[in-house]
């Protein structure tokens, strides 16, 4: 918890517009009004997009890459020479130097088309060399480093262990400083590691010699560059899953690996914090990816639901088609909206780690409901392959394989349970940092006694506030008809911020082990962002383009919003949340295993197949 927390403390800054909503206030000037690309980036990033899409369109098949589970070398070497794996490094190193926004629209527009190459592209700088390299490294390590990848050096990030995922804190992987201190000595084992299979240098997270503090023995978690030719790094194992078969993801082996002093980034013990911080913006590629799915599938979801007649109508026009096709293209615009709301705040500067997390959070869950609805919607040819689709003469639609592709994206880069206690995290720190002096074992009578007097004065006026402030708020005229759904908001924001404190008070330290409870609260939130998200992107595409449809979208997924959060807020008191405990419990000691009785137990072990070989 130490660690993690000291972690969280580097990354700390200014207040954004999601901290706000937890402490009962929506701020709608940080939305207003919604950013817009400066002309010349814009357009630079076009003119890359349109580059890209002809030599995807030319070069590359997403379901040959599915089906072979290799994206051609030839692309790769093309995508290199265009400079995609130098797309955020600044000009001065070589790089394209592209804005957040305009990286996260061209990654929009690679994941629409093959995952496996979206995820070669992102896991090498959204979380590989260039991303930390950039954010913490030395001048001198940036002049070395960067300019590889304008001629494609290829990058990734070790961070999980087979022992070691959601938690990190935990790792084994050791680096021990050598007896001259010229060099660290590297040993252990790192998981999934994207891209490892085929990367010519990469991060690696490892512990280093503990720190004595306060008397105490505090573990350190260090940051290395690691040339990937280094003697004693193995590749053990190429891994293969469920969908994005073209990915080079593997479990690397290092065996007394020696990493120069110098490639050792920012310092002993900063590791962490240098992880959190790369992947609080690199996570930020995935509700554009998802977006860029959305996308794909909402023009499969209304090309079919036009096309197909059943009972003598489109399918998209019978009601349970109707529901599908409105869900998918207002929920497709509100993770829209926060993806570029957030590449933007990136761009200005503001710590969106919150928004980021929420953004995330999102857009993963929402995809997969999204990618299940337009399987749904094409029936069987939702079900078939693409290459099975096209061999009996029909449109080759990719909807299963998308499916498959898009299943890891509430796993990874901090799994949907993982964002929620991290988001909760946030929610109660104001709240915390008050009552901190309080826990300081050092801290005498009088001043705990100060403390005490602060905190009830504090709350005598903020808590009245949270019932009192939605009877005189703003009414948003602006907005037009999405005026009342921003009226919704801030009052909802307001019963936020005073169930979470009621909450709080209830449980104190205790509050940490209400997943579910907290869980609810950080999907309200979520919600509430998304709202806030999509009704500026409304009223500005609306402006811009001089057409109501965006104002239609909008208001269809606030009212969406609005049925999830009154639902959702209902639950927090009406539950089932303790036999859920009591019977989780039950069940996992065993004592519904006569449940598991009449299957055939699936094998347990396999022939490693040919393609799971290590590439040479
Ligand atoms: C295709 C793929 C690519 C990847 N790429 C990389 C990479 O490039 N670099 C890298 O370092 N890692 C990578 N990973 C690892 C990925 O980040 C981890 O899978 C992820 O962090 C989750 O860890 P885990 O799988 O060990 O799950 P676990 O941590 O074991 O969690 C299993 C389940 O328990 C839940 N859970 C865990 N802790 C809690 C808790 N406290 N409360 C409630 N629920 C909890 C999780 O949400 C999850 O649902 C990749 C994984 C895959 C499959």
């Amino acid at each position: 918890m130490e660690i993690a927390e000291d972690a969280r403390e580097a990354v700390r800054s200014q207040k954004s517009f999601a901290s706000h909503l937890f402490e009962g206030s929506f701020d709608a000037n940080q939305l207003f009004p919604f950013p817009e690309q400066p002309p010349e980036e814009r357009a630079k990033a076009d003119l890359f997009i349109e580059q890209l899409t002809t030599l995807l369109h030319n070069k590359l098949n997403p379901d040959e890459v599915d089906a072979s589970g290799e994206i051609p070398k030839e692309v790769i070497a093309d995508l290199a020479t265009m400079g995609a794996f130098a797309l955020k490094i600044p000009a001065e190193y070589g790089g394209l130097g592209f804005s957040q926004t305009s990286y996260n629209r061209i990654m929009m527009a690679v994941a629409s088309y093959c995952g496996a190459t979206a995820v070669l592209l992102s896991a090498h700088q959204s979380i590989g060399v260039p991303q930390p390299l950039v954010m913490f490294g030395t001048e001198e390590q940036k002049r070395k480093f960067l300019p590889r990848f304008r001629s494609g050096a290829i990058s990734a990030f070790a961070l999980t262990e087979p022992g070691v995922g959601s938690d990190p804190a935990q790792m084994q992987a050791e680096a021990v400083l050598s007896a001259d201190g010229s060099h660290y000595i590297l040993n252990g084992e790192k998981l999934w590691c994207t891209n490892g299979t085929i990367a010519d240098i990469i991060i690696v997270i490892a512990k280093t010699a503990p720190k004595v503090v306060n008397g105490k023995s505090k573990p350190q978690i260090s940051a290395f560059i690691l040339e990937m030719n280094s003697p004693g790094v193995e590749i053990v194992h190429r891994c293969r899953f469920m969908g994005l078969n073209g990915i080079y993801n593997g479990l690397l082996r290092f065996t007394n690996v020696k990493i120069p002093k110098e490639n050792l980034i920012d310092k002993e013990g900063r590791g962490l914090a240098m992880a959190l911080g790369t992947i609080n913006v690199g996570r930020l590629t995935l509700p554009a990816a998802c977006t860029g799915v959305a996308k794909a599938a909402l023009s499969i979801a209304r090309k079919w639901g036009n096309e197909r007649v059943q009972w003598g109508m489109p399918i998209g026009l019978h009601e349970a088609g109707r529901e599908k096709i409105a869900f998918i293209a207002s929920t497709t615009m509100a993770m829209e909206a926060m993806s570029w709301l957030t590449s933007a705040w990136v761009d200005k500067g503001i710590d969106v780690r919150i928004e980021a997390a929420m953004a995330k959070l999102f857009c993963t869950e929402m995809l997969w409901r999204i990618l299940d609805q337009t399987v749904q919607l094409r029936g069987g040819r939702g079900y078939e392959k693409a290459s099975s689709l096209q061999a009996r003469g029909e449109e080759p639609v990719p909807i299963e394989r998308m499916l498959r592709d898009s299943r890891i994206n509430t796993i990874l880069e901090g799994s949907s349970e993982i964002m929620h206690l991290f988001l909760a995290r946030e929610a109660i720190d104001s709240h915390l940092q008050r009552v901190q002096p309080l826990l300081r074992g050092k801290a005498g009578a009088v001043e705990k006694l100060k403390t005490i007097g602060k905190i009830a004065s504090f709350y005598a006026s903020w808590y009245p506030q949270q019932l009192l402030k939605p009877l005189w708020q703003s009414r948003y005229p602006d907005l037009g008809p999405l005026a009342h759904h921003y009226t919704f908001a801030s009052t909802f924001t307001h019963t936020l911020a005073r169930t979470l404190f009621q909450y709080i008070v209830r449980y104190r330290e205790g509050i940490v082990k209400r997943q579910l409870t907290l869980g609810r609260l950080m999907d309200i939130s979520t919600d509430l962002f998304a709202m806030a998200a999509v009704c500026s992107y409304a009223t500005s595409l609306a402006k811009t383009e001089q057409r109501d449809s965006p104002i239609a979208l909008a208001d269809y997924f606030c009212l969406l919003a609005r049925r999830r959060i009154e639902t959702t807020y209902s639950s927090l008191s009406d539950n089932d949340d303790s036999e859920t405990r009591a019977l989780a419990k039950r069940v996992l000691n065993q004592e519904a295993l006569w449940l598991e009785e009449g299957i055939i137990a699936g094998a347990s072990t396999v022939k490693p197949q040919p393609q799971n070989a290590v590439p040479a």
